[in-house]
């Protein structure tokens, strides 16, 4: 396939965990990948691994909640890449506390960074999509959405992810623009290891233990939750908008 007619997919937070397997994905599946994450060297992995395979892959360090940086990367992207026609957008933090000891800080930085975040990167992506008549949007949301204890920021913005993908998914269908979510359940990467660590259980036990609780009795990959992007990506999706997707290992809700 030619640079010109390569497809460009943009994934934030691509420089380890879910974002790094789907940019890898990504890659696999023809696309040319812009690896987005705070720091533009801790994109260097992804990147080669992308070039390993024979893609073409582009480091891209970009805050996803600081709007003038958005612009500017999404800029660079398609000027060095090509114009972006698919977004996950996947960065992510959790700063877990209960209520009472829950900071304002803690609040705003989760809320920042996953709903302020993707609607930035919407935005930006979403004029070279309508400009190709294509695209694909697809959000990362989580079982959290559903409630989780100690997680009253987290969760409130990972439901909030949900109704943003269906607003979009409403708004930019004209455009030939699917919008969706996919929402993990326990997935192993630094993300559930921090977890782990804050609860003072090993990675180990506390893998076991929630696998215990999953009807497919094992916890989640990042392969998992990449596969179900690859899919909602791709062409064959073009008919699915507006969902959410949970992979999770069982039903939800
Ligand atoms: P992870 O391993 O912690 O990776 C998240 C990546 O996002 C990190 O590289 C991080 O960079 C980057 N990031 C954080 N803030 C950013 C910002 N403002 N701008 C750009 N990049 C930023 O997390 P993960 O487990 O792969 O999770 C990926 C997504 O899936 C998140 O949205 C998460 O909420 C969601 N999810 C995860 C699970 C799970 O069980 N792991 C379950 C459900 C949903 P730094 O390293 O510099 O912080």
């Amino acid at each position: 396939m030619s640079e010109r007619s390569q497809r460009v997919a943009v994934v934030t937070g691509a420089a380890r965990g879910i974002g790094a397997a789907t940019a890898l994905r990504l890659a696999r599946d023809g696309f040319a990948v812009a690896v987005c994450d705070l720091e533009e060297a801790a994109c260097a992995d992804t990147v080669a691994a992308v070039e390993e395979t024979g893609g073409r892959a582009l480091a891209v360090g970009v805050d996803v909640a600081d709007a003038e940086r958005v612009e500017s990367a999404v800029s660079r992207i398609a000027d060095e890449l090509g114009a972006p026609v698919v977004l996950v957008n996947n960065a992510g933090i959790t700063r877990d506390n209960l209520l009472f000891k829950l900071t304002e800080a803690d609040w705003d930085a989760v809320l920042g960074v996953h709903l302020r975040g993707a609607f930035l990167m919407s935005r930006a992506v979403q004029r070279h999509m309508s400009a190709a008549g294509w695209g694909r949007i697809v959000n990362l949301s989580s079982t959290s959405a559903l409630g989780n204890r100690g997680q009253a920021n987290y969760s409130a913005a990972k439901a909030g992810i949900q109704g943003f993908t269906k607003t979009l998914a409403i708004e930019l269908g004209r455009f030939g623009i699917t919008v969706n979510a996919v929402a993990p359940g326990f997935i192993a990467t630094d993300m559930t290891a921090a977890t782990a660590a804050r609860i003072g259980m090993p990675f180990e036990d506390f893998q076991k233990f929630a696998a215990e609780q999953i009807p497919v009795r094992r916890v989640g990959r990042p392969e998992d939750v990449a596969g179900t992007v690859s899919f909602l990506a791709g062409e064959d999706a073009g008919f699915v908008s507006g969902q959410v997707v949970y992979v999770a290992g069982g039903p939800q809700g």
